[in-house]
């Protein structure tokens, strides 16, 4: 199954998508965990990507079309993938249709004011990428499954998530009338817990048990 995980930053597209690809046993495909690992390494897509990435803008579409283009042909992604980020224009769901054929597009719908108070408090381990909110670690700054050190995000600093918001809002958004029209879409509510918000998925893509 060829899925889209489509949705606000701090929606929980990465936490659910990992989730599910264990599931299903298929690899999730994060264009912005692509394109950290392309910023730590500094090659010359991630020297590129770093400054849009900062201000919380799109990296450009012929960037991130490349990027999946090349790993959607991959010997893991036979048996079908989640893409998780991508496609975040319209012209990226255009150039996506000419060489992956979708199946179902999830949209996890959160409140702009939750998704502010999520952001802004999460913390990420850069080791093993597990994520966090500051209102649960008690004072903690390293991370329970590793042990390594948990920090911000750059772009999780009050004024780049309201610049990631508008930019979901006036570019990401339109794709959800796109996926409707071609009957893809299926909405889950993303402010329930988290163990909810996966069961809501299974049962969106058929999957429950
Ligand atoms: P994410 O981890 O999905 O929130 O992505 C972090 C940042 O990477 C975004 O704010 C963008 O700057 C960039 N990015 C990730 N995916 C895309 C995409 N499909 N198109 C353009 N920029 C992207």
């Amino acid at each position: 199954m060829n899925v889209i995980f489509l949705g606000p930053p701090g929606a929980g597209k990465g936490t659910q998508a990992v989730r599910v690809c264990e599931r299903l046993g298929i690899p999730q495909i994060s264009t912005g965990d692509i394109l950290r690992r392309a910023i730590k390494e500094q090659t010359p897509t991630g020297l590129a990507a770093k400054a849009y990435i900062d201000k919380g803008e799109l990296v450009p579409d012929s960037v991130v079309i490349d990027i999946v283009r090349e790993r959607l042909a991959a010997k893991d992604c036979e048996n079908g993938y989640i893409l998780d980020g991508f496609p975040r224009t319209v012209p990226q769901a255009q150039a996506l249709a000419t060489f992956a054929k979708i199946d179902a597009v999830i949209d996890i719908e959160v409140s702009d004011e939750k998704l502010t108070e999520r952001l802004s408090g999460r913390r990420v381990c850069l080791s093993c990428g597990g994520t966090y909110h500051v209102s649960r670690l008690n004072g903690s700054t390293t991370c329970e499954k590793c042990g390594a050190g948990l920090i911000q995000r750059y772009d999780d600093k009050a004024e780049t998530v309201l610049s990631r918001l508008k930019v979901y809002h006036a570019q990401t958004a339109p794709l959800i009338d796109f996926y409707a029209e071609q009957g893809l879409l299926r909405t889950v509510d993303g402010s329930q817990p988290m163990d909810d918000c996966f069961s809501a998925i299974l049962s969106a893509l058929g999957e429950a048990k």
